[in-house]
C-alpha cells in the first residue's frame, strides 16, 4: 500500500507532535530512555521523568555507573519497576561491551536486557535514522482497524500477522523517522482506543474498518484474565517521627524496593513483632493495588513505640523528607506521607 507511507509522513509533518523532550537533540541513548519509559506509560506522565533522568544521567556511561538503587529511586511513581533494572543492566552491558555506543544492528540490540523488536525498531529509526518497523500499542491498534484483523492482539499468531502488514506498508526509502513518528501521533491523537476521530484521519479513504463501519469492532477485546487475589500485611513502626523501611528480596512483588516489613500472613506479621518486643498492633489502613496479574489487598498496620527496637536489622529508619533509598512502590509513597 505505497500511498499509505507517503499519507502518514505529510500527515505527521503538518500534524504531528515535534516538541517531546526526547525528539531535541536527538539520540540513541535519549531514545531508547525515552522508549522504554513510554511503554505501557502515557506521554504526559513519561516528560518530567525523562528530564530528570537526562539531568541526573546525561550518558548511557553515567548510568552505567550509577548504583541500580539511584533509577529506582528517581523511577519511583512510574510503576513497572522492572524496566528500570533492565535499563541499567542495559546501560552496563552498552558501556562494558559496546564501548558506551548503541550497537546499530537489530538483533544484536533485541538481545539486551528490556527491548523488544519494537523498542530496537524506534532505537534504529530515530536514534540512528535506519528505518525499522515498529509495533507498539497504537501502531497494533491503527493496523487492526486499518485490514479488519481478527483475534486477540496479545495471540502470538496475530502479532505475527501485525508484524507481516507493518513490514509490508511501506517501502525502505520512506522518510522513516517521520513514518514511524506518525504512526505513533495517530495512534495518540487521532486513532485512539475510545472515540477514534476518523474525520480528521489522513488513511480513512483505504482504513477497511471505517469504510465498513465497524471501527467499534477493532481491536477485538482480549477476553479478561481474572487476577489472582492477594494478601499482603504491612507493619509500619514509628519511632519518633521516623519509621522503619527496609529493602524486599531480589524476587517477587516489588522485587528490590524499599517497603514497611510485609508478611503473608496476620500470625507471620504477630510472630514477627514477638520477636522484636513489639505489642499493640493496631490496623490504620485498607487499600486495594491492582497489578498487571494480582488484586491486591494491603492491610497497613502501625505501632507506635518510644525507642528504637536494637533487633530490627537489614534496612534503615525514614523521616519525612529524607532522601529514600532507592525506589519504593507508588502505594508505600501514600503511605509515608
Ligand atoms: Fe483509525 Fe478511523 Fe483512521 Fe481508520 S479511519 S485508521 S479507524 S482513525
Amino acid at each position: 500500500m505505497e500511498a499509505f507511507g507517503a499519507l502518514i509522513v505529510d500527515w505527521q509533518k503538518c500534524h504531528g507532535r515535534h516538541h517531546l523532550p526526547w525528539q531535541q537533540k536527538r539520540s540513541p541513548y535519549r531514545v531508547w530512555v525515552s522508549e522504554i519509559m513510554l511503554q505501557q506509560t502515557q506521554v504526559s506522565t513519561v516528560i518530567p521523568y525523562f528530564e530528570r533522568f537526562m539531568n541526573r544521567f546525561p550518558t548511557v556511561q553515567a548510568m552505567a555507573a550509577a548504583n541500580e538503587s539511584d533509577l529506582l529511586e528517581l523511577w519511583t511513581g512510574l510503576g513497572y519497576y522492572r524496566r528500570a533494572q533492565f535499563m541499567h543492566r542495559c546501560a552496563q552491558i552498552i558501556h562494558q561491551q559496546y564501548g558506551g555506543e548503541f550497537p546499530q544492528d537489530l538483533e544484536v540490540l533485541q538481545s539486551l536486557p528490556g527491548i523488544g523488536r519494537s523498542t530496537a525498531g524506534a532505537i534504529l529509526t530515530f536514534g540512528f535514522n535506519h528505518y525499522h518497523s515498529i509495533l507498539d500499542g497504537n501502531v497494533k491498534r491503527i493496523l487492526s482497524r486499518l485490514y479488519c484483523v481478527k483475534g486477540d492482539l496479545k495471540k502470538s499468531a496475530v502479532e505475527k500477522q501485525l508484524w507481516a502488514l507493518s513490514e509490508s506498508l511501506v517501502s525502505i526509502d520512506i522518510d522513516g523517522v517521520a513514518y514511524n513518528q506518525g504512526l505513533m501521533d495517530l495512534g495518540a491523537t487521532v486513532c485512539t482506543r475510545k472515540h477514534p476521530s476518523c474525520g480528521n484521519c489522513p488513511v480513512q479513504s483505504i482504513c477497511a474498518a471505517y469504510q465498513q463501519s465497524c471501527v467499534d469492532q477493532f481491536p477485538e477485546k482480549s477476553p479478561s484474565v481474572k487476577k489472582k487475589s492477594q494478601d499482603m500485611f504491612l507493619l509500619k513502626v514509628n519511632v519518633s517521627h521516623s519509621c522503619w523501611l527496609q529493602e524486599r528480596p531480589d524476587k517477587g512483588i516489588w522485587a528490590r524496593l524499599w517497603c514497611f516489613p510485609s508478611f503473608e500472613s496476620l500470625d507471620e506479621m504477630n510472630a514477627w513483632c514477638v520477636l522484636n518486643d513489639l505489642e499493640n498492633i493496631i490496623l490504620t489502613k485498607t487499600i486495594k493495588h491492582v497489578l498487571t496479574h494480582r488484586l491486591l489487598s494491603i492491610y497497613l498496620y502501625e505501632v507506635d513505640v518510644t525507642s528504637k527496637p536494637k533487633t530490627i536489622k537489614g534496612g534503615f529508619w525514614y523521616a519525612k523528607r529524607d532522601q529514600l533509598p532507592g525506589g519504593v512502590p507508588r502505594p508505600l509513597l501514600t503511605l509515608l506521607e
